[in-house]
C-alpha cells in the first residue's frame, strides 16, 4: 500500500510525505525543526524514520527546514545540482545531487523528477511510483510552476493521485494587495499556477483513474478554496470523490491508494 500526507501547504511552508511499506520520504521541508517534528508526530511519523528528503527548489517555503532536519535526524538530502549550488545551508550528513531528467530509486519507491518553469536555479517536481504490473501506483506532484509544458504533461499522465498547485485566482491577484512587481512574478511564466492553469491540465486528463486529487499551495491572499475547487470542477465536468484542498496549517491527513 502506498499513501501520502502533507504537513502543510502554501507560501508559509510545504512538506509532503510518501510512504510505501517501510520506505518513507519527505518532499520539501519549509518548516523549522520544532514545527516539522510536531507536524510529523501529529500524523504518527518518527522523524528519524525518513529515508530521504527530496527537495524541489531553494525557496524558503520548501527548503528552509531541510538542513536542520537532515542534521538532527541524519536524513539524506536529494536535490538538483542547481539547487545545491545556491543552497545556503549545505552541511548535511548525506547529500545526493541529480539532474532533473534522471530517475532513481529510494527503497521501494521509484523517483521520477521533472524540470518545471519557476524562478529558481534548477527547480524540479516529482512523480513517485511503487509496485509492479497492475499493482503499480503513481503519485504526481506539481507546485511552483509558472506554466505547464508538454514535458510536464507527459510526466504527469496516468497518475493515480495528484497533488496539484492552484496558487491564485487571477482576478484576486489583480485587485489584491501585492506590489505590481510581485503580481507580475506570481502570475508570470516562471511564477505559480493559477486555478485556471491547473484546471487546464485536467481537461482531457484521465480523471477516472485518480483516487485523490488534492489542490495545493493555495495563496491565502490571492485565492479561496471554493474558487480553486470550482475551477477544477468546471474542467473535469462535475464532482470528483477524491477532490479536496490541502491546508497551510492542517496540511492533509494520510490518503491511501487502493
Ligand atoms: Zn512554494
Ligand atoms: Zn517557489
Amino acid at each position: 500500500m502506498i499513501r501520502f500526507a502533507m504537513l502543510g501547504s502554501g507560501s508559509k511552508g510545504n512538506a509532503t510525505l510518501i510512504e510505501h511499506g517501510t520506505t518513507r520520504v519527505l518532499i520539501d521541508c519549509g518548516f523549522n525543526l520544532k514545527e516539522t517534528e510536531a507536524r510529523l508526530l501529529r500524523i504518527g511519523v518518527e522523524p528519524g524514520s525518513l529515508a530521504a528528503v527530496l527537495v524541489t527548489h531553494e525557496h524558503g517555503d520548501h527548503l528552509a527546514g531541510v538542513g536542520r532536519l537532515a542534521r538532527r535526524h541524519r536524513v539524506p538530502v536529494y536535490m538538483t545540482y542547481g539547487t545545491h549550488r545556491v543552497w545556503q545551508d549545505p552541511e548535511v550528513p548525506a547529500l545526493v545531487r541529480f539532474s532533473p531528467h534522471q530517475q532513481f530509486t529510494i527503497g521501494s519507491l521509484a523517483i521520477e523528477p521533472y524540470p518545471v518553469p519557476h524562478d529558481a536555479e534548477e527547480p524540479c517536481q516529482y512523480v513517485i511510483a511503487a509496485g509492479n504490473g497492475a499493482a503499480r501506483r503513481r503519485i504526481g506532484i506539481l507546485s511552483d510552476a509558472g506554466h505547464i509544458s508538454p514535458h510536464m504533461r507527459a510526466m504527469l499522465a496516468g497518475c493515480d493521485a495528484l497533488m496539484l498547485e492552484c496558487n491564485h485566482d487571477p482576478e484576486l491577484l489583480r485587485v489584491g494587495p501585492y506590489p505590481p512587481s510581485l503580481k507580475l512574478r506570481v502570475g508570470g511564466e516562471r511564477g505559480h499556477l493559477s486555478n485556471e492553469q491547473a484546471a487546464a491540465l485536467l481537461a482531457g486528463y484521465e480523471v477516472e483513474r485518480l483516487q485523490h486529487l488534492v489542490l495545493t499551495h493555495l495563496s491565502e491572499t490571492n485565492n479561496r478554496p471554493q474558487l480553486a475547487l470550482a475551477a477544477v470542477r468546471a474542467a473535469i465536468g462535475g464532482e470528483h470523490a477524491g477532490l479536496r484542498c490541502a491546508h497551510q496549517e492542517q496540511g492533509l491527513d494520510w490518503a491511501e491508494l487502493a
